[in-house]
Formats: structure tokens, sequence, C-alpha cells
């Protein structure tokens, strides 16, 4: 049945101070207000000189982890998380992408044994008593709005699974954006995260839990996307289109932090899981063909994909996706013989319940389109 275009009640929430600007990197201590700092990043930025460019910005962090892995194991965080002296820290600076504010984010949360934040995760109970320690992030690349949002990506690789630490009190304290951070970032780390924030915003059009800030936060977001990274991927010094990127990640999350993901994630963490494919990737080629799917269902998700497409949204997203070089079809993802596998995983992933789309009809089209 077609929605109507009436609005109906809503709330939005985004309890995250918001700061973005060239060089805010150096006025960190700003908003680390003398208290002590446990800094959570990567090996890399640590190599690169990380600890030297804090002291320089007036920061001397008590105690550094920096051996986050991409895509974050329960087992790998259930390690740091039991060596962490928390009578030595009062706010977590976490410096990162995704994964490092995930695990930062995680870390944050102050139980009794890291076996219950374990148990809560994996659903084995409802209830977990807890207490967060002040968090801020400084996104280094431009694409998962982690920072502005109230979960926590978790993976089991064995089980080939994704779950998702999501508390009340899991927002954030700051999220800090300096545009200049994400200048070194690579073509392929570019184009991924590029990605996976065009499909946060589309993601939150076609969710049950839109509402009319959300999606008016994703039409801009996904714009800016489409105008934008084109042109930084042949062009990736051009700081313009680094700002701009930037700004539309922040209006990404703005959008998905109130509605979560839907479908197209869905669809992507057993591909990730199983056959490694970057998650800005995985989440991201199926846009077209749920645009597709998705047509007629309900006025407002029609409105917000032709403001942002114009005519025919699907064919827009193929189009894109051929500028950019990347594919949209399943099989270059997936062995064709591995289907019904991912039918089955896609099913039992909390995410698909957000989705408006028929799954079947979905799954016919993903199958066939060529
Ligand atoms: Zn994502």
């Amino acid at each position: 049945m077609r929605n109507n275009s009436s609005v109906t009640n809503f709330s939005y929430q985004i309890p995250v101070q918001i700061y973005f600007g060239r060089g805010y990197f150096q006025r960190l201590a700003e908003w680390v207000r003398g208290r002590r700092v446990l800094i959570i990043t990567s090996a890399g930025f640590v190599e690169r000189g990380l600890v030297d460019k804090l002291n320089a910005a007036a920061i001397w962090p008590v105690a550094v982890v920096s051996d986050i892995s991409p895509n974050p194991t329960l087992s790998q965080m259930a390690a740091i998380y039991t060596r962490l002296d928390r009578s030595q820290f009062d706010v977590i600076l976490a410096i990162g992408g995704g994964s490092v504010m995930d695990s930062a984010k995680v870390f944050s949360v102050d139980a009794p044994h890291f076996s219950l934040i374990s148990q809560y995760i994996l659903g084995e109970i409802s209830h977990l008593h807890y207490t967060t320690t002040p968090l801020i992030c400084v996104p280094t690349t431009a694409g998962t709005s982690s920072e502005l949002t109230p979960w926590a990506t978790i993976w089991d690789m064995d089980l080939k699974q994704k779950f998702s630490l999501h508390l009340p009190d899991l927002w954030p304290e700051a999220c800090i954006y300096d545009p200049e951070l994400t200048h070194s970032l690579p073509r392929q780390l570019t184009l991924q995260t590029g990605l996976d924030a065009l499909s946060h915003c589309l993601e939150s059009i076609w969710n049950i839990q839109a509402n009319p800030i959300s999606t008016a936060f994703a039409i801009q977001g996904a714009k800016l996307i489409l105008a934008t990274l084109p042109d930084l991927l042949s062009d990736l010094d051009n700081q313009q289109c680094r700002d701009q990127m930037m700004l539309a990640t922040v209006y990404a999350g703005l959008a998905f932090s109130n509605t979560q993901t839907a479908v197209a994630h869905a669809i992507s963490y057993y591909l990730t899981a199983k056959y490694g494919v970057a998650h800005g990737i995985a989440c991201s080629f199926s846009l077209p063909h749920i645009a597709y799917v998705a047509q007629g269902i309900s006025e407002p998700v029609d409105a917000a994909l032709n403001e942002i497409f114009g005519q025919n949204p699907s064919e827009k997203i193929k189009a894109f996706f051929d500028t950019i070089g990347v594919s949209h079809l399943l099989w270059t993802y997936l062995p064709q013989d591995d289907f019904p596998e991912l039918c089955r995983s896609v099913f039992q992933n909390n995410r698909i319940k957000n989705g408006i789309v028929p799954m079947d009809t979905l799954f016919e089209v993903l199958r066939t389109a060529c």
C-alpha cells in the first residue's frame, strides 16, 4: 500500500557537540579541558608521529591504545578492554576511522566485566548496568559517521556475522571535524568511505524510522556526495572537495543516527565477513537496485529520491557508479553458488527490519541484474 505524505509523529535527537574547521586538530585541548586523556587510534597514526602532534597541541595522553584492527572482533576488544586501567583517564579521545571510533565507544562503557558487555552484544542478557567515560571523536576519514551514532559495530569472523552495541548513552560528547586530517587518504579509502556515506544517506530515506528531519539531512548529504566525490577522486589534493565530503558525512550522520541503516547494510555484512569486501563497497553496490524496488512504495521516499536524482533514481545511481568505476552487480562480489547463504544471512540481520522494500523482489532484481 502506498503511504500518503502527511507528517506523522516523530522525535529526533543528536546530543553531540559538533565542531568543524580546518586546523581544529591543533585546538583539541579546548575540548579536552584539562582532563586525563586515553587515546584510541590505529598503529599507522602512531608511526606517523601522532603523539608528537598531540603534544604540540598541548595534549599529553596518559596512555595510547593503537592496536585497533579494521573490523574489530569481540575477542580483540576483550583483550584491550581488560588491560585498560580506568582509574588513569577521565576522557577518551578517538582519532581514526570507523573501526577506531567503534572500538572507543565499546571501551567507553564501564561495566564490571567485559563478559557482561559481550553477553549484552550477543543478546544473551537484556540489561547492562554501566556508566560511560566521556568520548571525543576525531574522524580521519570522511564517511563512516560513527562519531554521530550511539552504536558500535563488532564482528565475529567465525560466524561471519556483525553485531552491534547500541546503548542510549553511547553518543560521543563531541566530534571534532578537521578536513585537513583527510588530505592524505588514498584513493581507495576516499572512494569507499564516500560511498559508505552515500549509503547512509539513502538508507535513512528508505527506512521505516525516517522522519522529515532525518530525510532533509539525507537529501543534503547525498546531493553533496554526488556533486563532490567524482571530482575528488580525480584530484585527491582538492581541499574544497575534502571539505565538502567531510561536511557531507556530517549530514549523513545527522540522518542515519536517528534511523539506523537498512537493507543495503544488511546485505553488506556477509560480503565483508566472508569475502573481505570493503564495507563502503559492500553496503553501496546494491543502492541502484534498492532504489528501483523502492519506487512507488512511499510518497516521501519517492519525493526524496526525486529531489536528489531527478527522474529514474536507479539509473542515475548506476551512472554514478559507472563514473567512479565501481560495479553495482552482485556477482562481482559473491560467487553465484553462495547466493542462498547470502539471503539467509540477510534475513538474520536486524537492519532488514528498517527497510521498506519487499525482499523477494529485491533478491530477484539483484540476482538478474546485468
Ligand atoms: Zn555503513
